[in-house]
């Protein structure tokens, strides 16, 4: 299999370097950041490390977007929500009718962006439970000891294709763990209720998953958060594929005994003064309420709330 990564950031970096040293397949990377493409150009490769440990140089096959003349079987799709449209956009010219599109962002909204270019049997989405940390240019922390972290995939029209089985047998060779699900709504919106947790109240209080779960009330806070968002997920009839208490015990999981030392991507990104997610998690889930008739006032709040600590973390 050939496969092509589109954001060679964090995550990208780890699907693409995983397949790249496990599997069989050709791996391609395009970015358009261009201190990280220079970083990586002028070193030879991206430094990889595993929890901070065993620092080593890989090399990669790079290349912008215009620079690119490939045909994989396969684009893995990993930008930042914001990004998207406009990277879309950028490679174009490279998209054929043979070749799907798979992506694990978080949120919603970048399905809508990809259906633009791919047709919707050609679409595949996924949801990964997994912390990595771009440091900076050219630098890369693959968060959990080997073999950590889990992930989901599901085709958007949710039937099992032969391209996804192959793609399955190269994540599952990867050690990336993956489960193939049959209902992709109810499998991204999981994720999205997940984040809206866990990545929102770390960021605006500027906290580790660990510590927020050590917080007395962090459950109940969850809980909260959990409720409203399937209250609204109810109401628009999508079904889960966790139950309320199964999306509680994954918070706890992940932010105690998972990821406790992990600062979750949002927070990333305001503490380099980038933009958040969190109007495609927290606000996509007050959105979906409020297209049916329901407010979902913490997530409302939440939503603000993130931004306003965007805001204040530019004063510190
Ligand atoms: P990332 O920010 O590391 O990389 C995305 C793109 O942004 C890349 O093209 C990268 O080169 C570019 N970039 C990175 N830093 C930049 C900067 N300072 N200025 C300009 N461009 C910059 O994103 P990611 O963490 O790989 O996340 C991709 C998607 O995967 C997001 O939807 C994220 O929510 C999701 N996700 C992330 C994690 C994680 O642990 N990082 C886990 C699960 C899902």
């Amino acid at each position: 299999m050939k496969y092509t990564v589109i954001g060679a950031g964090a995550m990208g970096l780890r699907y693409g370097i995983l397949l790249q040293e496990h599997t069989n397949a050709h791996v391609d990377f395009i970015d358009a950041w261009a201190p990280h493409i220079d970083k990586i150009r002028e070193q030879g490769g991206v430094y990889v490390s595993r929890d901070h440990e065993n620092r080593r140089l890989i090399p990669i096959n790079l290349y912008t977007p215009e620079e690119y003349d490939g045909d994989p079987d396969v684009w893995i799709i990993f930008m930042k929500q914001m990004q998207l449209e406009d990277m879309l956009k950028r490679c174009a010219h490279l998209f054929k009718d043979h070749q799907v599109a798979f992506s694990a962002m978080n949120g919603w909204g970048h399905f809508e962006k990809i259906a633009q270019y791919f047709s919707e049997d050609r679409i595949y989405g996924g949801t990964a439970l997994v912390a990595t940390v771009l440091n900076g240019p050219g630098d890369v922390d693959f968060i959990g000891k080997s073999g950590a972290g889990t992930m989901h995939m599901c085709a958007m029209t949710n039937k099992v294709t032969d391209i996804e089985k192959a793609m399955f047998a190269d994540f599952q060779q990867a050690n990336l763990n993956p489960e193939i699900s049959d209902d992709f709504k109810g499998m991204c919106m999981a994720k999205i209720v997940f984040n809206s947790v866990v990545n929102t109240l770390c960021t605006m209080y500027q906290i580790t998953m660990g510590q927020f779960i050590s917080y007395p009330g962090a459950r109940d806070m969850a809980m909260q958060l959990i409720n409203e968002a399937y209250d609204a997920c109810e109401r628009a009839g999508i079904k889960l594929i966790n139950t309320r208490a199964e999306e509680l015990e994954s918070v706890d999981y992940v932010s105690r005994t998972g990821n406790p030392l992990h600062y979750p991507s949002m927070y990333q990104d305001m503490s380099r003064g980038r933009k958040t997610e969190v109007d495609y998690i927290n606000g996509y889930i007050a959105k979906l309420g409020r297209e049916h008739d329901y407010v979902c006032r913490t997530h409302e709040f939440l939503t603000h709330g993130v931004h306003l600590a965007e805001l204040a973390f530019q004063y510190h």
